[in-house]
């Protein structure tokens, strides 16, 4: 089965899909983009990715090429272009094509590319252990808000923890948590669950918000302020999210145990709540 990606009104070959050399997105890293995890051929959390896509395409004045209907419609063909029962979606809007010049050019038409990859969440074996990550100094741009295809700094502080064979690179700006370089950052401190405001430092996570809904549903003491360094070198626990991550426990951070070096207490029971969350989110959609 020849792998189908969609560009621009069609669905073709991946081979066959092409994008002009002066597209913005490839000049500049001039677009954005979304990662929507789908579960037994359902999309999850869909209404969230497209309000977050439509947050993102505002902010750098690009005018939505589709409505949210014809997005789902899109992702629908897609998903059932593809065998896999759990994918991830991944698609993204440039600004399009025009003779390379910063200021945005007039009157042309968005660039839309869409593909499917299996969606690979961690394994019962990673849940169990936990991982390992590293941390760094977050050094990119200020609008971090924007899910924007530009991402150099992201690339290079995660390979920053590839390159010592760890899960994550927890970013740390002035002293204070921001997020990792592919996900948002909670950490548990005498059992109150800590995690810091959705502002222009951190990408607004549509699992953070899930986590953050089940945590609160279930009576979880949960703030939602600044997390100093010092707060996250002395969690009792630390947790990655993200739509491909889920929930995922932080077990060592810069070599040194999180805690007593295993996934904590509340991790685990998140963990379970966000599977049954999940579940019942699918049954709901069929
Ligand atoms: N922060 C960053 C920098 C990300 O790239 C991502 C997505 N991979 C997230 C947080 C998590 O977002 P979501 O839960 O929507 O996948």
């Amino acid at each position: 089965m020849p792998d189908i990606v969609y560009l621009n009104g069609k669905f073709m070959p991946i081979e066959e899909a092409h994008v002009p050399v002066l597209d913005r997105g490839f000049i500049f890293g001039d677009g954005v983009y979304e990662v929507v995890p789908v579960y037994s051929r359902r999309a999850f959390r869909l209404a969230e990715h497209l309000r977050r896509l439509q947050y993102s395409l505002d902010k750098i004045r690009i005018t939505n090429p589709h409505s949210d209907a014809e997005w789902a419609a899109l992702i629908a063909e897609i998903v059932k272009r593809h065998d896999g029962e759990d994918q991830s979606i991944y698609f993204q809007v440039t600004r399009g094509v025009a003779k390379r010049d910063h200021a945005f050019p007039k009157g042309i038409k968005p660039t839309v590319f869409m593909m499917s990859n299996p969606l690979v969440t961690p394994s019962p074996a990673v849940v169990e252990s936990g991982v390992a990550c590293i941390s760094a100094v977050d050094y990119r741009w200020l609008n971090c808000d924007i899910k924007s295809v530009s991402l150099l700094g992201n690339c290079m502080l995660r390979q920053l923890s590839a390159d010592v064979g760890a899960t994550e690179t927890i970013l740390f700006r002035d002293g204070k948590l921001t997020e990792a370089s592919s996900s948002n950052v909670f950490i548990v401190k005498d059992s109150v669950v800590l995690t810091p405001p959705k502002d222009h430092l951190v990408l607004p996570g549509i699992t953070y918000d899930v986590v953050l809904e089940i945590a609160r549903a279930r009576e979880f003491e949960v703030e939602v302020r600044g997390v100093t360094e010092g707060e996250v070198r002395s969690a009792d626990e630390i947790w990655l999210t993200s739509s491909t991550k889920e929930v995922l426990a932080v077990t060592t951070l810069d070599g040194k145990p999180v805690g007593d070096g295993k996934p904590g207490p509340l991790f685990r029971r998140m963990h379970a709540l966000y599977q049954q969350f999940k579940q019942e989110h699918m049954r709901a959609a069929a």
